[in-house]
């Protein structure tokens, strides 16, 4: 059975002693997890080690990183590697978010070699897709999303898609406000169930967690979680806050 997982992106916010507040409360609201249902958390880098000790003994809350960089190790002044990633305790990186496809080219080619990082050192992938509203308004957004998945994961082997999440995230949703209708996401999360199971069969497609991520609040989390193909959700705005992101892992338990 997949699981439902529900995954905070704190993007470039919070100091060090607010994400530690933020932490702290988010655990201490935290309700009973199991192995189907996990939370991710994926502070800034500089966050990494302090967050780590927070979650330790914290059974099924995780904790994950925005990035990580394409190569292994050398001169690349100001990344960090998903072996540096490893070492201080994260479990996921989140590939290919929509903010560093646009604001820095990362392009399709470069998002594979960065899963491919992720996964040689023993991390879970949440690979982001979507499509911006030019797409969306020309209703083409199912050969949009299909190509990004395509270019981005289907070099790797069904084993190696065990440890891929899949976050469909429509440009137009993504702190806007605007989010999908349950309809638009459940149609898109069926899609790339379908894209998944073409190429790996429908084990692995069924397996697969897809995580629902653009305007997720606790009002409308419950109506999406309950669509039979979205699997939890990529939190941006809503994880800032301890009460709305308990909120959302709330519906994530209920769905
Ligand atoms: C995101 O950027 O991953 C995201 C879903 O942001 P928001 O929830 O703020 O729309």
């Amino acid at each position: 059975m997949r699981k439902k997982i529900v995954a905070a992106n704190w993007k470039m916010n919070l100091n060090l002693e607010e994400g530690k507040k933020l932490v702290d409360g988010i655990i201490a609201g935290m309700p009973t997890l199991n192995e189907q249902k996990e939370v991710v958390i994926a502070p800034p880098f500089v966050h990494l080690a302090q967050t780590a000790g927070q979650l330790q003994g914290k059974a099924h809350i995780y904790l994950g990183a925005q990035n990580c960089y394409s190569e292994t190790a050398g001169a690349y002044t100001g990344e960090i590697s998903a072996s540096m990633l490893k070492s201080v305790g994260t479990a996921y990186v989140i590939i290919g978010h929509s903010e560093r496809r646009e604001y820095f080219k990362e392009d399709n080619a470069m998002l594979a070699k960065k899963t491919d990082q992720g996964l040689a050192n023993g991390l879970k992938v949440i690979f982001c897709c979507g499509e911006p509203l030019e797409v969306r308004d020309a209703d083409t957004q199912n050969a949009y999303v299909e190509k990004q998945i395509k270019e981005g994961l289907f070099h790797l082997d069904a084993a190696q898609l065990k440890n891929i999440v899949i976050a469909y995230e429509p440009i137009w949703a993504i702190g806007t406000g605007r989010t999908a209708s349950a309809q638009q996401a459940q149609d898109m999360h069926a899609h790339i169930r379908a894209v998944i199971a073409a190429q790996y069969g429908k084990d692995t497609a069924d397996n697969m967690s897809i995580l629902y991520g653009g305007s997720c609040k606790p009002s409308n989390a419950a109506e999406l979680f309950a669509c039979a193909d979205v699997d939890g959700g990529l939190i941006g705005g809503a994880s800032l806050k301890a009460d709305e992101f308990l909120g959302i892992i709330d519906a994530m338990i209920k769905a």
